[in-house]
């Protein structure tokens, strides 16, 4: 945010297009897949634009190390990191001052939305992985951490979605991209919980005026309701594959069933041709006496 943008680089053309092609307003693709790991209770695949991003849920469980243990409620602790692969500069592995502010925001925006209170002295850890990254990485996680904890079965008050807005070329934009995010002038995620609209994460970083916050507001609640639908298709996709197995795996147990055997419609009865006469032989007088 806020480099020097190189001589003669346009992020926005006459038309109002950014360089990607999208609308001010438009987001990037998103694909969201819940439950994509066995070993964890829940978790969720997401790409987003140029992002790749795994989250894995484990809890509730007993919390260690015990002083960490509050005896009212569970701590939700966050973990997000980026792979050393995840970009093209590689990057030092292991948390350093960026990803702990990211896992300390992303843990209070989902710590708002989880009954904690239910599972006192337990831990629900959220481990956010991004194995890509192309700008917007912190939002791309809370929403597929949010996904992960739905698919843990974990009781949440509501879902949330994050995504950022920012000012490109004098101009407020939806979901920066990578160039955007470098060579805009202002970043600004937001975290909303779907049902209450409640903001559980909002950061700035550059300027916006009044009334650009009210837009940048505005087009990042629309496009929540969005991506909101994309997290609930993915836990109910995820819902149904889980129903069809159980389906086979109960016939299984059963006597196997005979499929009936397909119904054969009575071919129509056509009407004989009607045939020529059989041109009738000349009885030759067999002599024969009946
Ligand atoms: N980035 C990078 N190396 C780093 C940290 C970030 O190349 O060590 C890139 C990465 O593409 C990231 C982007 O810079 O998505 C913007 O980072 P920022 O801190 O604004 O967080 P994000 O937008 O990913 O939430």
């Amino acid at each position: 945010m806020g480099g020097k943008k190189p001589e003669g680089m346009v992020l926005i053309n006459e038309q109002g297009l950014r360089a990607d092609g999208r609308r001010a307003d438009q987001l990037r693709n998103i694909k969201i897949e819940a439950g994509v790991l066995k070993q964890a209770d829940g978790s969720c695949y997401l790409e987003w634009g140029g992002n790749k991003v795994l989250a894995a849920v484990y809890g509730p469980r007993e919390c260690h190390p015990r002083h960490d243990q509050d005896p009212t409620k569970a701590r939700v602790r966050v973990r997000y990191n980026m792979a050393a692969f995840s970009v093209s500069d590689r990057t030092r592995p292991g948390p350093d001052r960026r990803s702990q502010e990211i896992s300390k925001i992303s843990s209070e925006a989902l710590d708002h939305v989880v009954l904690a209170h239910l599972y006192p002295k337990n831990a629900i850890d959220v481990f956010i992985e991004i194995i890509e990254a192309e700008a917007g990485t912190r939002c791309a996680g809370v929403t597929a951490a949010a996904v992960a904890l739905a698919d843990a079965g974990i009781p949440m008050r509501g879902m949330v979605t994050s995504v950022a807005a920012g000012k490109v070329d004098g101009k407020v934009c939806l979901d920066l991209s990578r160039e955007e995010d470098n060579f805009g002038e202002t970043d600004f995620p937001v975290a909303y919980v779907n049902n209450t609209k409640e903001i559980v994460l909002l950061q700035q970083d550059g300027h916006f005026s009044p009334d650009e916050v009210s837009e940048a507001l505005e087009m990042t609640q629309r496009a929540a309701d969005e991506i909101y639908e994309l997290q609930k298709a993915a836990l109910l996709r995820k819902y149904q594959q889980m129903a069809g197995a159980e389906d086979v795996e109960g016939d299984a147990g059963h006597e196997p069933q005979i499929e009936p055997e397909p119904q054969i419609e009575p071919e129509p009865q056509i009407e004989p041709e009607p045939q020529p006469e059989p041109q009738s032989e000349p009885v030759h007088d067999t002599g024969v006496e009946n």
